[in-house]
């Protein structure tokens, strides 16, 4: 991973120091050399350099540069990039070229971002290790052999193998969070509406949002700036003030902690992190109860297949390439036939809408908990990546998501930054945060990353 940040970056890129030209050929060669390896990207935009030389041109002729000037960043292959193949990861969408540009990378060019390129993902974001992808699985850059978790696979470890200065992923039921746990960067999952969906193609509409993975808390707060905010092609976005970075050292903010739900080993390290930062802090820590919180995975997945199924019935191969059906991998059409077999029972109402009634009751629970906590402070991931390949059964996969998913169902906000290693692995600590309070999140995240 490259030492100097995206924020340090853009200003020697503004001062003429260093050319946009420079910095994208630079990333480029890199992936050209050691993407075989780890198989993070997908495909290269072939005009991300003379998109750098305009950026390099307005420099010149005195023009002003936007926040993102000259900044490489991959994106996941479920958003939208104008002129480039988005393929899901699937042979369904496999050389299907984008008509337009999702809303938030309209937002990153005007800014004067460059998109160097598409990264491997789980098929349709569906799963949760990088395997699934039909284009091989993605590795970890930190150990080869590892899986980087996923779905966003490809972004996390495209920044931890310093083949981009930031990345775009989505995450549904923790698919930002838990890949930049196991690369070991920072990976923010936004607040339910916080950043606009249009031209993201859907896993799930309850829970999608797109968010920032990067090298650090503040590289993060600023491409999440950049994103958010309201869109008229999306209903569920809405507008915020700026984010603001605020130094909390000497603020008496209150850690929530629940119960262990993970490992004891990963539980140790996040307990010690938050000791430390009490310590170090004029901080406290507080017990929280939330209810229901043990159930998340169980009505998160009939959520999910239900609206995987029927938001995949539009690839029926008459529009955009294959028939979902014919080419999807097992997890996928696991998912297309459970949801079809779910929605032909929910005339009895017996599970979408129960799951649906039960995740307004997780909701209102952790709004409960933040009358008494500013922040909850747990694992982001119950354990450590598994080897490529080894054979894991459905159950221990889905429960893997049982700490990101609780924020997807409360649509809060929550972030994951490295909380240090176990032998050598990255473990990722995760904060949670009220709907809409990503400046908050983003400050607490800032003063822990500082204890490192
Ligand atoms: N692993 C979870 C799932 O398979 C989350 C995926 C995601 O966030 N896209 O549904």
């Amino acid at each position: 991973m490259e030492k100097i940040s995206a924020v340090e970056k853009v200003e020697l890129i503004k001062s003429g120091k260093l050319s946009a030209e420079k910095n994208i050929k630079d990333f480029l060669e890199k992936i050209k050399s050691e993407n075989k390896r780890i198989n993070a990207v997908l495909i290269i935009n072939d005009k991300a350099i003379e998109e750098a030389k305009k950026v390099d041109d307005k420099l010149k002729k005195k023009q002003k540069l936007g926040r993102l000037a000259g900044l490489g960043i991959i994106v996941k292959s479920n958003i939208c990039v104008e002129g480039i193949e988005i393929n899901c990861a699937s042979k369904t969408l496999e050389g299907w070229v984008a008509p337009y540009d999702a809303t938030v990378i309209s937002k990153i060019k005007k800014e004067d971002g460059i998109i160097l390129g598409m990264a491997n993902m789980d098929e349709f974001a569906c799963g949760g290790s990088g395997e699934t992808s039909a284009f091989g699985p993605t590795k970890n850059p930190v150990q080869a052999d590892l899986i980087p978790g996923g779905t966003s696979s490809g972004s996390a470890a495209s920044v931890a193998a310093g083949f981009c200065d930031l990345a775009l992923g989505s995450d549904t039921g923790g698919s930002i969070r838990n890949p930049a746990s196991h690369c070991g960067v920072v990976g923010l999952k936004p607040s339910y509406g916080y950043v606009s969906r249009y031209g993201l193609v859907d896993m799930a509409m309850s829970f999608d949002q797109i968010g920032p993975i990067s090298k650090n808390v503040e590289d993060a707060a600023l491409l999440l700036d950049v994103i958010k905010g309201r869109d008229e092609k999306d209903p569920i976005s809405y507008e915020r003030e700026s984010i603001k970075l605020e130094s909390l050292r000497n603020k008496k903010v209150i850690i929530g902690v629940i119960k262990p739900l993970a490992k004891p080993n990963v539980q140790n390290l996040i307990d010690s992190k938050i000791e430390e930062a009490i310590k170090r802090f004029s901080w406290n820590k507080k017990l929280v109860e939330i209810k229901y919180i043990d159930v998340a995975v169980q009505i998160y997945y009939p959520i999910v297949y239900t609206e995987v199924y029927s938001g995949t019935r539009k690839f029926d191969g008459r529009r955009f390439g294959k028939k979902i059906e014919d080419v999807a991998g097992p997890e996928l059409l696991r998912r297309i036939l459970g949801g079809s077999e779910i929605t032909k029972a929910e005339y009895e109402g017996r599970y979408y809408k129960k799951a649906l009634q039960v995740k307004e009751l997780i909701k209102e629970e952790f709004e409960k908990a933040f009358k008494t906590v500013d922040c909850v402070i747990v694992p982001t991931c119950p354990g450590l990546p598994w080897r490529i390949g080894e054979s894991m059964n459905l159950e221990e996969v889905y429960a893997y998501d049982a700490l990101t998913i609780p924020a997807n169902l409360a649509e809060i906000c929550a972030i994951s930054i490295p909380a240090g290693k176990i032998n050598g692995i990255p473990v990722g600590l995760q904060i949670f945060c009220g709907k809409g309070q990503e400046s908050k999140l983003l400050s607490i995240a800032k003063e822990i990353e500082s204890l490192r």
